[in-house]
């Protein structure tokens, strides 16, 4: 074993099973281990890297950033900050933004103002916030019990209470059942499940969620950090559904490499959270903002349609295909069942070059928004070839 391995295996918290893969350097969608072996990168880091290993853009405006300032904590003004939260506020019709430098602490900021707004409005006893089973929203102790899979809160217990969680169905019984016994103040949805196996939420229940939610005045937020800046071929996947939100989370890809959360606050809940409330050393860091300003202005509309081309492209490749039953999602976050095993396939695939990520049952895609045709097809060619195995 290599010492770099070697020395990750015996310092580093366990909790995670690495791939037997060094990777060193990258360009684009192609990263080089430690060998010189190159790959194809079809997971972006989990859908962080928005566009690619050493962006030239990316890394300009943060290397400029860099250079003057790179950390005041939220005593003082920068610019990027604000400028990135213009930019959010402009595209979406929110109205402010809590930065954070994770997708968890979005989820938690979205959780505080979700509570606050209700024990204001409807009193101290309104706190229980709804989310969907199989859902995923972070790994401290108040998002695990929102995420709505047991086996995450096995031995972690007792989590934040004040958490239910309802089937992803096609109407709203579940949720009005609950609603006759239990004060509900808000609602968390992710509109794709990515962690839950890519699943698309159906939208003929979104719709009828939101316009419920509407009727109730309970606060409907959405969980982005996935879905959201460009992964679906729109800039959030709510933009899919026609619905306003009241609160939408990001992370992930805003940050294209940086630790870069976001809690978009609606017109209801703008106000919500005032001084001392919430707050963050890291968020809004001056480095990080100026990363996701440079992403956010190249997710213009034609960045966005060919997001939206070359998801159908792997669609339109896999269908059918030998070893293929099925495949999920929209744009550039895409899931695949396969017969055999989806660690099988993911582990075969890195041997012939291309990195694949699981989501359950499933092989994940999330790569580079603008990753190269010629990598695509030569990722998707490969993956036919391991499934047909
Ligand atoms: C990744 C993810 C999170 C957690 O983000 P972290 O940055 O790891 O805290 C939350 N929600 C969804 C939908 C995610 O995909």
């Amino acid at each position: 074993m290599s010492e770099i391995k070697e020395r990750d295996n015996l310092y580093v918290a366990g909790t995670y099973a690495r791939f037997p893969v060094e990777i060193v350097s990258g360009k684009g969608s192609e990263a080089w281990d430690v060998n010189g072996k190159r790959y194809i990168d079809m997971g972006s880091g989990i859908g962080v890297t928005a566009f690619g290993y050493a962006d030239e853009e990316w890394v300009a405006a943060v290397t400029k950033q860099l250079n003057t300032v790179q950390h005041t904590s939220n005593l003082y003004y920068t610019e990027p900050c604000g400028k990135l939260a213009k930019i959010l506020c402009e595209r979406t019709g929110m109205k402010k933004v809590f930065f954070c430098n994770s997708g968890a602490e979005a989820n938690e900021c979205a959780i505080k103002a979700i509570r606050k707004y209700a024990a204001e409005k409807k009193g101290p006893d309104c706190y229980t916030v709804v989310t969907l089973k199989n859902s995923f929203h972070g790994r401290t102790l108040t998002t695990l019990a929102a995420t709505g899979q047991d086996h995450y809160h096995e031995l972690f217990q007792p989590l934040t209470p004040g958490f239910a969680h309802i089937e992803a169905g096609t109407d709203l019984n579940e949720l009005k059942e609950l609603a006759k016994t239990t004060k509900i103040a808000g609602v968390i949805i992710e509109c794709i499940q990515g962690e839950g196996g890519v699943l698309v939420t159906d939208p003929g229940f979104v719709k009828a969620l939101a316009d419920y939610c509407k009727a109730e005045d309970i606060i409907l937020a959405v969980g982005e950090v996935q879905t959201g800046n460009g992964r679906t071929g729109m800039l959030y996947a709510y933009m899919n559904y026609g619905i306003t939100p009241d609160v939408v989370t990001t992370a992930k890809g805003i940050g294209g490499g940086l630790p870069l959360g976001a809690c978009m606050l609606g017109e209801k809940v703008q106000n919500v959270l005032g001084h001392g409330d919430h707050g963050s050393t890291f968020g809004g860091n001056p480095v990080a903002c100026a990363g996701g300003v440079s992403i956010m202005e190249r997710l213009d509309d034609t960045m966005l349609a060919k997001v939206r081309d070359k998801g159908d492209y792997v669609r339109e490749a896999l269908k059918g295909a030998a070893g293929v039953e099925s495949v999920s999602g929209m744009g550039l976050m895409i899931g695949v069942k396969t017969t055999k095993p989806a660690g099988e396939v993911v582990k075969a695939c890195v041997d012939r070059g291309v990195l694949f990520l699981t989501a359950k049952d499933k092989v994940r895609m999330l790569p580079a928004l603008n990753i190269p045709m010629e990598n695509l097809k030569e990722a998707v060619e490969i993956l036919r070839t391991v499934c047909a195995e």
